[in-house]
């Protein structure tokens, strides 16, 4: 059973799960993304996997299990598990429950950058499919859609799917943006996240998508380059209330704004992850549930982590404007990209 063990100094948590990488070696030679052909792809229709493995549901684009090395171990519980082992009266640890899924995409030969309307909104439909099983049946703090592209974005599988991690602690970043919008709502009486998209619009600096219920920009305070968030444009604390409609218009906005990462980076490897209000917190007017996307073209260097400060080598005012020339298929890019390998 994976554990979460709590940092003593900062409070931060993190998973300790070995079942997932077992040997030395796993570390030493990190696999390239497994170049597996359609015959013995284990997330293909036509595998045995596929004939084999228990799946949560099937749908006409996309199939769910359970991961097999989950990070969160599945337990169906009414109860939630709060209680703290204490490790030789000092650490505090915990068992590492919740759940964590993996959502096939049926195609093999799609990626996340071709990827039609219809398995969009299939894929947001299975979020909050998800979001609803965990919270209700597992009783669980949290739950994270993501996505990995790319060997540098965490891909271990060639054949496109998303995860979903759903955990009885609610997630480091997470409990940093409610504590710090909390804040912003005592001072200011408004949600920073509906402030954040009114400043953008007037602006308009950063903007590279909008329509009538999504707003796409690059971050402001972006942590590396081509950092990207979406936002519902009206204020919903919760990605599981917004309208069953709305996943049209943000399915537009996301093939939109990968079309044009795409474009820009010649296919990046990349991230992407919803961030929701947690379970154990009821709808408020301070938190306003988003995207992320988190392409991976630069490592962080010594100064990154020791300090979990940023240096970002390019403006998000520039990488916008690429973004948003991206349909002339400007290459301004790849003269740059010499430039971001960190000392
Ligand atoms: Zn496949
Ligand atoms: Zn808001
Ligand atoms: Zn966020």
């Amino acid at each position: 059973m994976p554990q979460l063990r709590q940092n003593i100094i900062t409070g931060d948590w993190v998973v300790i799960a070995p079942e997932r990488a077992k040997r030395p070696s796993d570390f030493v030679t990190r696999d390239t993304v497994k170049q597996q052909t359609k015959e013995d792809c284990p997330f293909c229709t036509n595998s045995p996997e596929y004939k084999k493995r228990l799946k949560k549901f099937d749908t006409k684009n996309i199939w769910v299990i359970p991961n097999k090395y989950p990070a969160f171990v599945e337990i169906k519980t009414k109860k939630p598990i709060l209680s703290y082992k204490v490790e030789n009266d000092f650490y505090r640890a915990r068992p590492s429950t919740g759940g964590h899924d993996v959502v096939v995409i049926k195609e093999h030969d799609t990626d996340l950058p071709h990827f039609s309307k219809e398995i969009w909104i299939e894929l947001l439909e299975t979020f909050d499919r998800r979001y609803e099983y965990f919270d209700k049946l597992c009783n669980v703090a949290y739950t994270m859609p993501i996505y990995n592209h790319g060997q540098a974005g965490g891909a271990s599988i060639e054949h496109p799917h998303a995860q979903i991690f759903a955990s009885n602690i609610i997630p480091n970043l997470i409990t940093k943006e409610i504590h710090h919008t909390e804040k912003y709502f005592e001072h200011n009486g408004s949600c920073a996240f509906c402030e954040l998209i009114n400043h953008e619009k007037k602006f308009k600096k950063r903007i590279i998508f909008e329509n009538k219920d999504f707003v796409a920009f690059t971050f402001y305070a972006a942590r590396f380059p081509f950092e990207i968030w979406i936002l519902p444009k009206e204020h919903q604390s919760r990605y599981e209330n917004e309208a069953k409609r709305k996943y049209h218009t943000l399915a537009d906005c996301l093939m939109d704004v990968f079309g044009k990462l795409n474009a820009t980076l010649n296919d990046p490897p990349v991230n992407f992850f919803v961030h929701n209000l947690p379970n154990t917190i009821s709808e408020t007017d301070y938190y306003h549930w988003h995207i992320e996307i988190a392409p991976r073209v630069t490592g962080y260097g010594g100064y990154e982590m020791g300090s979990g400060n940023v240096i970002d080598v390019v403006t998000p005012e520039d990488t916008a404007k690429y973004l948003r020339d991206s349909s002339k298929k400007a290459k301004v890019w790849e003269g740059k990209e010499n430039n971001l390998k960190k000392g």
